[in-house]
């Protein structure tokens, strides 16, 4: 089956990604063929186009997406052909009209969701279920409790925002412009500081009466991370999951010592270590859309053949929210 992807033969700008024809062929033994309708767009795509991080080359694009089961593999037992699913996953190649991929990745998509909702929330909302479910600070988190959301408005920020305040968490966000910060207020901030204009860390400070925040969300990296762990208190969670800004340089112990801080380097990917272990996530997080709390809102929807323009501007920082590819 002749099939479209975006391939690239090397790391660069936007311009390495090529759409080509591919082969697709018939799911093996676990596997399923996908018939995709939508890819989610993530800045780890990013990261992986421009060499941040090291991919096998030439290789694929892209880690979420959306479709109908096309074909089922020996062996797989929870999916059907004709299922609408969903999923956020390696391997790598969601960008493309039809795709094979392991089926213990995959979950199905409750009717109620799009195609393009689907391709919009498993990266991005499986990443804000493990951070504000799972990666706690000594003795949880509590309804009241203040912590820190870096780049707030972005796909995984507008999502945490709604999480948070569903959970009664009074989150702090921070935005590169007062239309950002307006944004994340409205999906639920507290507070929202605007980081290229204010210092966040003072801002913090003020708005927590000196105590500081349980944790920080910080996926800015480099720009953010000295600031970050100045806005914990004593005990606090720094959890460092991504480098917009440049990977951060490395911490010396020391920089913890003060206040006693625990500092982690989460991946989504860790957790979804089984087929188990992603349905209960993915459950949690359909739970919390069903239940009206999160809105899953696709802001931008771009043709396949768009992909640069796509890249472009997420790197421009003159995205909100989630935008997905188109594939049928
Ligand atoms: P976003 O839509 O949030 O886009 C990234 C945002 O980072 C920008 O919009 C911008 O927002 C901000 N930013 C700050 N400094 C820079 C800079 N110098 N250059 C570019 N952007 C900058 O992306 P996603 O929702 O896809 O992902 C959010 C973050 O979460 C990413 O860093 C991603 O890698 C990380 N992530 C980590 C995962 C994990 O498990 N570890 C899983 C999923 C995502 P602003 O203008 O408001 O500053």
């Amino acid at each position: 089956m002749s099939e479209r992807a975006v391939r690239l033969s090397q790391a660069g700008g936007p311009e390495v990604m090529q759409l080509q024809t591919v082969e697709v062929g018939d799911p093996g033994p676990g596997e399923i063929r996908i018939r995709q309708k939508a890819a989610g767009l993530n800045y780890i795509d990013i990261y992986q186009r421009s060499g941040v991080y090291n991919i096998p080359m030439p290789s694929g694009l892209g880690l979420e997406g959306a479709g109908v089961v096309e074909a089922v593999g020996e062996g797989v037992t929870h999916l059907q052909v004709g299922d609408r699913v969903a999923y956020a996953s390696q391997p790598i190649g969601a960008y493309a009209t039809a795709r094979v991929m392991p089926a213990r990745c995959v979950v199905r998509l409750p009717d109620s969701l799009s195609f393009e909702q689907g391709a919009a929330m498993m990266l991005k909302g499986l990443t804000v279920q493990y951070l504000l479910r799972k990666t706690l600070p000594q003795g949880g988190l509590q309804a009241g409790d203040h912590v820190l959301f870096h780049a707030a408005a972005g796909g995984v920020g507008l999502i945490a925002c709604q999480w948070a305040k569903a959970l009664g968490l009074r989150l702090i966000a921070t935005a590169g412009s007062d239309a950002k910060c307006q944004l994340a207020l409205q999906h639920g901030a507290e507070v929202a500081i605007n980081y290229q204009r204010e210092n966040f860390a003072d801002r913090v400070k003020e708005i927590t009466g000196g105590e500081g925040v349980k944790v920080v969300y910080d996926s800015v990296g480099a720009s953010t991370f000295e600031g970050s762990l100045a806005c914990l208190r004593n005990f606090g969670l720094m959890v460092s999951f991504g480098n917009a800004s440049g990977i951060v340089p490395p911490v010396p112990t020391s920089a913890l010592a003060g206040k006693g801080l625990y500092l982690t380097r989460p991946s989504l990917f860790t957790h979804l270590s089984s087929r188990e272990a992603t349905q209960a996530m993915a459950d949690d997080l359909f739970g919390v859309v069903a239940s009206g709390h999160v809105k899953i809102e696709v802001e931008k929807q771009y043709p396949l053949e768009a992909v640069q323009q796509a890249h472009r501007d997420m790197e421009s920082r003159s995205t909100t929210g989630a935008s997905v590819l188109r594939l049928d």
